[in-house]
């Protein structure tokens, strides 16, 4: 089938190198210049295991292209998947600027029968005003339909995701433009579910809501831990052998982050506000997050007060392990809030160093876990890398000038570390 994918980002650039792994002609498009630049010069312009091999076959053989003109992509396709990015405005709402103008410029190159697939992560009823903008906008009589077809991947395992996905949703205005949808995804040979657009559009807002849930509430667990003297890992695994409860997501720590669960839980409450739904349990979910990384400092400063002048090393800055994605990652804020207490700060993560250069001026960035630590007072680790569980915790404290390592993602164990001559604090346990 001839696939276009409008914006190549995380999600755009891993769908469009998948469909175009499993055999169909597929251009990507972004409009970000330079991005499409590197992609042609066969870099990859986001950090994902796997993608660059996958890319550069289909590339090779003549099934991936890309460009940074929509008019291409939209006439030399049947099906054009919006996949740009959708972030939070200042209120709350998801900002559906990029889908609106991705919208108006399929409007002006449609040529032909077109499906119109909605992966980008939008609130109920932008199928809707897609469908509205192009009726609008379009040139030509030509018909088309849109579809929501939310994505699920999720960064450091995107290919994976891809290929083999829990579930497949597809919103369908209609029988015929479903039969297209389910050809183009029948090769991955996963369950699919067909829904009306509505329905499709907020499973995926209500699956990153519970998501989110399960870890503000283990996380709200984790605070009793802390004060009753229980231990918030066992806690969690006595929950999660229960199948109705499922031990996934049952990992206290700095809360959730990244450019999906913040911004979903926050579209999900003004969507719930606007229909005037009782939004409180959200509200609450995305309080007990917020206040992940003000409870964390808090406990730092209280054991090494006072922070001014110590040397902090920070362990990891991506927003989770295996990506390079710094958005609405715990890293930055636990960062500003030592700059702000005058500590000196140090960083490393394996992968996300480039992207963080531009946004921490006032920190060294090291070289690894074991430069970081050289004079540090304190080691803090934020991101649960496996580079960092494998560590050697006493080369790593002998390098050191104090002895403080706060475990944001309990990644270690107290024994281990007091063996290595830590003081060891972690989350939801003394
Ligand atoms: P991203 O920022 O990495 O990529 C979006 C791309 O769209 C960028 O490269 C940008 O240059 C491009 N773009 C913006 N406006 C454009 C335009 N008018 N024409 C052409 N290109 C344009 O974002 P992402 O992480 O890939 O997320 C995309 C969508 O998928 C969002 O709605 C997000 O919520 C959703 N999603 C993301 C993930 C994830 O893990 N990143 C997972 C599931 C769903």
């Amino acid at each position: 089938m001839n696939v276009s994918v409008i914006g190549t980002g995380y999600v755009g650039l891993v769908t469009g190198t998948v469909f175009a792994d499993l055999g169909n002609e597929v251009i990507c498009v972004d409009n970000d210049k330079k991005k499409i630049d590197m992609l042609k010069a066969g870099e990859m312009p986001i950090y994902e295991p796997g993608l660059q091999e996958m890319a550069l076959k289909s590339v090779e053989d003549g099934r991936l292209s890309f460009t940074t003109s929509v008019a291409k992509g939209v006439r030399d396709s049947k099906v054009i998947f919006i996949a740009v990015g959708t972030p939070p405005k200042p209120n709350g709402e998801s900002d559906l600027s990029a889908v609106e103008a991705v919208a108006r410029e399929i409007a002006l190159n449609i040529n032909d029968y077109k499906i119109i697939v909605n992966k980008s992560t939008v609130p109920v009823g932008t199928g809707n005003f897609v469908r509205n903008i192009i009726e609008k906008f379009k040139r030509a009589d030509h018909d088309f339909d849109v579809v929501s077809n939310p994505e699920f991947l999720k960064e450091g395992s995107a290919i994976a995701d891809c290929l083999y996905p829990e579930r497949i949703v597809i919103g369908v205005p209609n029988h015929h433009v479903a039969m297209a949808l389910l050809e183009l995804y029948a090769p991955v040979e996963r369950p699919m579910l067909i829904t009306d657009v509505e329905s499709a559009e907020l499973i995926k807002y209500a699956s990153n809501a519970f998501l989110a849930t399960k870890i503000s509430f283990i996380n709200f667990i984790a605070n009793i831990c802390e004060k009753a003297g229980a231990d918030v890992t066992l806690v969690a695994k006595g929950m999660g052998y229960d199948s109705r409860i499922g031990a996934h997501f049952l990992q206290a720590g700095l809360g959730f982050g990244g450019s999906c669960f913040p911004k979903d839980t926050l579209s999900l409450l003004c969507t719930a506000r606007k229909y005037k739904e009782d939004a409180s349990l959200l509200e609450t979910v995305i309080e007990l997050n917020e206040d992940r990384v003000p409870r964390f400092v808090r406990r730092i400063s209280s054991e090494m007060k006072p922070l001014r002048d110590k040397v902090v090393g920070v362990l990891g800055l991506a927003f989770k392990p295996n990506t390079d994605d710094l958005r609405d990652a715990k890293s930055l804020e636990i960062i500003k809030h030592l700059l702000k207490a005058r500590a000196i700060v140090r960083v490393y993560d394996p992968v996300a160093m480039e992207n963080a250069r531009p946004l921490l001026k006032d920190v060294k960035l090291c070289k690894n876990a074991y430069d970081l630590a050289r004079g540090a007072d304190a080691l803090v680790v934020v991101t649960e890398w496996n580079e960092f569980k494998l560590l050697n915790l006493e080369k790593l404290r002998q390098n050191m000038r104090g002895s403080y390592l706060f475990d944001g993602r309990n990644i270690y164990s107290k024994e281990r570390a007091e063996r290595a001559g830590f003081k060891y604090i972690c989350i939801g346990k003394r």
